[in-house]
């Protein structure tokens, strides 16, 4: 297995009181295989992912758990060892491509630079990748491209460029938080399509961090949708989309608009995420859950549930279909 995050605890101590972004997520994940994180903004998927690569700075830290990388601890690693790791055989796709450019210096520097960061090669073989890197990502003309800067690039342009580099070590583990939300969807449809191209041709293992259940549909293998901290239904994309079990997950996927034709409007889940410094005991959704019952102000364990596991004490049969509420 490549990636096998056990029991992972994220937290971040303010002035308020602690924050438990993570509370227990565990997960597996081997090469080739794209996984989904969905969630809210604050469910704690976008930590998750920050948590894997070590970059929890302070008042957060990582209080408990394990984070196995082809068999390598990551928790408590030393820094120079995630440094060796990072960009190199685990990659970052951040929304922000700025946040992996720098605008004053040129494509072509930055891509040769990060070759050389991690390589012993020539300038020329270094260039060479960053071309073909460019290519890769549905860059025409890349030769040219690459003496530009980034501020000549169009945004989903420039998240392309991002994206190659974080090919361009052809990368175990790539770690995308929600690199597609700021582009228009037939761009967000292109870029969806070459990196689930890209992850199989190359073998890597992909998380694809989200707050969107419809861009997963035809991108991963797996979904893990998150609730306040914790995973609430893990399984394959095709059972979990088509036959929900958690009440929250089905509520995320009537509002989905594709799945509420012929419906005058969308079934927006009421309420709002409840706040991470003041969570009671139970179930976290139970306020926004129609089907909550006295027994829910005991939390549930993750069980499995037909062919996925499901953290609910009342989970939605097969029968009940996405939309018919
Ligand atoms: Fe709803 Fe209860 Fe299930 Fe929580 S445990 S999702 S409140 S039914």
């Amino acid at each position: 297995m490549l990636l096998e995050v056990s029991n992972l605890v994220t937290e971040f101590a303010l002035r308020d009181g602690v924050l438990r972004a993570v509370q227990g997520v565990s997960f597996q994940l081997d090469r080739g295989q794209i996984l989904g994180l969905v969630g809210e903004s604050g469910s704690g998927k976008s930590v998750t992912g920050f948590s894997i690569l070590g970059l929890i700075d302070p008042p957060g830290r990582i209080a408990g758990g394990s984070v196995k990388f082809d068999g390598r601890e990551l928790v408590a690693a030393p820094e120079s060892e995630l440094r060796a790791l990072r960009g190199k055989r685990i990659a970052m796709i951040f929304q922000d491509p700025m946040m992996t450019l720098n605008p004053v210096l040129s494509v072509e520097t930055q891509m040769v630079e990060t070759v050389l960061a991690h390589e012993k090669a020539s300038r020329s073989v270094a260039r060479a990748r960053a071309i073909d890197a460019l290519g890769r990502v549905g860059i025409a003309s890349p030769e040219e491209r690459l003496a530009q800067y980034p501020h000549q690039f169009s945004g989903g342009m420039r998240q392309r460029v991002a994206i190659a580099i974080a090919l361009l070590h052809s990368p175990d583990l790539i770690i995308a938080d929600e690199p597609t939300t700021a582009l228009d969807v037939t761009v967000q449809g292109q870029i969806l399509y070459e990196m689930q191209k890209l992850v199989r041709e190359v073998g890597s293992a992909l998380i694809w961090i989200t707050h969107d259940l419809a861009v997963i549909a035809g991108l991963a293998d797996r979904v893990a949708v998150m609730y306040a901290g914790r995973i609430v239904e893990e399984g394959a994309v095709d059972d979990v989309l088509e036959s929900p079990a958690h009440p929250y997950t089905r509520g995320l996927l009537d509002s989905v608009p594709a799945n509420n034709v012929g419906s005058r409007r969308l079934n927006q889940i009421p309420g709002m995420t409840p706040s991470l410094l003041k969570l009671s005991a139970g179930c976290a959704f139970r306020d926004r859950c129609s089907y909550a019952q006295a027994r829910c102000k005991q939390m549930p364990e993750l069980a499995v549930h037909g062919a996925a596991k499901v953290r609910c004490h009342f989970p939605l049969p097969a029968a009940v279909a996405v939309g018919a509420a």
